[in-house]
């Protein structure tokens, strides 16, 4: 046969395998330091989403979440009552409106209760009601349908920046500038040419676009600098949050896998070395200025905010600065477009925005949010190379990025007027005292809640702030309940993320921290937050539970068995409370239902024994009904199993089968019984099964097959859950005997 493989030399083959190892020991380096910089966040809650199916909390569960000891729970179900009842007195009219909102749709909003662990959300969602349906604004307050005027942190998502009244008069200003042409679009009104004036120069860059939102703004942006480079990959940084679409935010729910996206860790210096080396792939390093300051997590420079009374006095050292600059340079070391995603930040941290406050240039900059002075808007400012939509070398080759509502006449006029006022030589003044405000009201507030006792403690970043929890619990995210009972209004994201605006005042600062302080104090007295003393061990305990809740999730049934499970276990339950209350017919069950448990082992190897032990077994259990607990016996029927005029039938034939066998046996005598007890075993046997499964089949005609089945499972496992249900039950008698 032919050798179809050149024969080499032994040194040649040496040579080779060297070579071969050599590549391979390459490709594993570069892999390994790209590794590195990778962040597994986006690719592991996608893995998790969908792994962890839907599972709701019982009622039990919902207030032991934590493992809390006993006596706790009652204190928790009744504060959690009577906080429902705070907050339904407070919104009567927002709840019935959300009724009727609700009619056709499952959920008001997608973010009603997503705040919540899913667990504990359906009690929530079912309990309380959390819309805010909002007619008026003045100053920092929001006045609901109910007549409350709620303090108001939420920011408008970050629109309000400057104060809801300035934004009025903008949008009220606006109008009249641009009224005269109405909702015309495609030709432009004059006043776009100042708004592009303004943008250039607070951007500090060459050329402007406008569209209707800020993923819009980000999308363009992804897509100017795909053409425009040439190459098809966006970083992107963990964590990070630049819109609803997909393309850019591999985590965050996205179901999409995409391979033209890399995120990489935030501030971290592997995630340098990945851009360096990958340089000729990435067609553009996208960060969002403050995505480090994420809901619940500190921003970077907190440590200053926190440990001491030093204020920044130069944002530009700050690490979160230093942490830019570097991302800068590398990215001009390497040829690749820095983009800033200023939809959040821009405006918010200082007039000039974060390449302003953290004092560092991008190569394009995304505004968003408050830039139209209260309109919707999504704005991209790029250099020239970068801004191209034609390729002046192909004719054929262009960038599509338009859009029907891109510079709207009454969007540009609100524009016109923020861009005027931010510009202003006084408003930046303006930034700085907001910002140090803020500061100032974090540091006190944090010393007032550390005197109190009270495990929260607040970080900002500029006029942007975020509620940390200081000790381990499963119950922080009720905190935003208690803060909507003292009527302070909160984004979706409750305490993760809120925001100053101008209008506040030294008297709303000091209220809100009275507010903050008087949930938090209520919180802890309701038992949510417990002390190490009132919970020894709290934190290994909650890790534990989170670990098992997480396990039981990814391995939860799928929902129909759930609820299968829920009916039979709710059955259980009544008929519990209905007929077993007596202690003697508790012990009574316990022993039967330990000889049925022994007897379905034993079914299988000894039918006779086991059916003679298992007949007993029935008879002391029903015994102990007819004797302790007989007038409960029709309750059974509602639950679908005999009523006592046919569990007498049935007794009376099982009593019958021995004595028809003795009546018809051709000879009675020791030799013959074994042979009379095996038969009357048999039939027994036999006689249970028409039973069962008669009954069984009798149910779904009446009842449906489902209830049928849940009946039939009911019965066949009530031993083991009697077990669980009487033996805990009568020890703690005894113990308090
Ligand atoms: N980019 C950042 C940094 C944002 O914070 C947001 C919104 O919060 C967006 C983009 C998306 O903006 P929009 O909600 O206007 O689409």
């Amino acid at each position: 046969m032919l050798n179809p493989f050149i024969q080499l030399t032994p040194p040649a083959q040496t040579m080779l395998v060297g070579l071969i190892a050599l590549a391979c020991l390459l490709l594993l380096s570069r892999g390994l330091l790209n590794l590195r910089g990778r962040a597994f966040t986006p690719w592991l809650s996608r893995l998790l989403s969908r792994l962890v199916r839907t599972r709701d909390y019982s009622e039990a569960d919902f207030y032991a979440a934590d493992g809390a000891p006993e006596h706790f729970i009652a204190t928790r179900r009744a504060a959690l009552d009577a906080l429902q009842q705070t907050l339904s007195a407070r919104g009567v009219k927002s709840s019935e409106w959300a009724g009727r909102v609700r009619g056709g749709l499952s959920d008001l909003r997608f973010t009603d209760a997503s705040r919540v662990p899913f667990p504990f959300a359906k009690r929530m969602r079912e309990g309380f009601n959390v819309a805010s349906v909002a007619v008026a604004s003045q100053g920092s307050r929001l006045l609901d349908l109910d007549g409350n005027w709620n303090i108001d942190v939420s920011g408008s998502y970050g629109v309000n920046v400057a104060g809801y009244d300035r934004y009025k008069e903008w949008m009220e200003r606006g109008w009249q500038r641009v009224q005269a042409l109405g909702p015309v679009l495609g030709p432009l009104h004059p006043i776009v040419a100042d708004n592009i004036a303004m943008l250039k120069a607070i951007s500090g860059l060459d050329e402007v676009s406008f569209h209707a939102s800020g993923t819009e703004a980000v999308m363009a942006a992804t897509r100017l600098v795909r053409f425009n480079t040439r190459r098809k990959l966006i970083v992107c940084f963990a964590g990070a949050y630049h819109g609803w679409w997909d393309g850019v935010q591999p985590g965050l729910g996205s179901e999409r896998g995409i391979d033209d996206c890399l995120t990489l860790k935030d501030i971290d210096p592997a995630s340098l070395a990945v851009i360096r080396r990958r340089a000729k792939e990435i067609a553009g390093v996208l960060v969002n200025p403050v995505q480090a300051f994420h809901p619940n997590s500190p921003p970077p420079n907190d440590a200053i905010l926190l440990n001491s009374s030093v204020r920044k006095t130069d944002t530009n050292t700050s690490p979160y600065a230093e942490w830019l600059k570097k991302l800068r340079a590398v990215c001009t070391e390497a040829g690749v477009p820095l983009v800033f995603d200023e939809v959040f930040s821009g405006f918010r941290l200082a007039p000039g925005g974060a390449q302003d406050y953290f004092g560092v240039k991008a190569d394009m900059v995304l505004y968003g949010k408050t830039v139209a002075g209260g309109m919707p808007i999504g704005v991209v400012c790029g250099s020239q190379g970068l801004m191209r939509r034609f390729d002046p070398a192909h004719p054929m080759r262009m960038a599509y990025v338009v859009g029907t509502f891109a510079a709207h006449p009454l969007a540009m006029g609100a524009m016109y007027e923020f861009l005027k006022w931010s510009l202003l030589p006084e408003t930046t003044a303006v930034y700085r005292i907001a910002n140090a405000r803020t500061t100032d009201w974090v540091v006190a507030s944090n010393q007032e809640f550390a005197a109190a006792g009270l495990p929260i403690a607040i970080t900002c970043l500029g006029t942007i702030w975020t509620v940390q929890f200081t000790q381990p619990s499963r119950y922080n995210w009720l905190l935003q309940y208690y803060l909507r009972a003292q009527g302070i209004n909160l984004s979706w994201v409750g305490t993760g993320r809120c925001m100053f605006n101008f209008d506040f005042s030294n008297e709303d600062y000091r209220d809100l921290t009275a507010k903050i302080r008087a949930a938090a104090a209520q919180m802890r007295n309701d038992k949510w937050w417990l002390s190490e003393t009132e919970h020894p061990g709290r934190a290994k305990v909650i890790k534990q539970r989170v670990a098992k809740d997480l396990f039981a999730s990814v391995f939860a049934p799928p929902r129909p068995l759930q609820a299968f499970y829920h009916e039979v276990m709710r059955r259980k339950h009544d008929d519990h409370v209905a007929s077993h209350s007596h202690r003697l017919n508790q012990v009574l069950h316990l022993l039967s239902s330990s000889t049925f448990i022994f007897c379905y082992w034993l079914v299988f190897s000894d039918l006779v024994t086991a059916m003679w032990l298992g007949l007993g077994a029935l008879f002391v259990r029903q015994f102990g009904h007819a004797l302790v607990e007989p007038p409960c016996h029709d309750k059974e029927q509602l639950l679908l199993g005999f009523d006592t005029r046919s569990k007498t039938k049935v007794v009376g034939i099982y009593l019958l089968i021995p004595i028809v066998n003795c009546l018809a046996a051709p000879v009675l005598n020791a030799a013959a019984a074994p042979e009379l007890i095996a038969a009357v075993a048999r039939q027994w046997f036999g006689f249970t099964a028409l039973v069962v499964f008669g009954h069984t089949l009798r149910l779904i005609p009446k009842h449906g097959f489902k209830n049928a089945m849940v009946w039939f499972v009911k019965l066949i496992t009530d031993p083991l859950t009697d077990i669980k249900a009487y033996f805990p039950t009568l020890l703690r008698q005894r113990a308090g005997a």
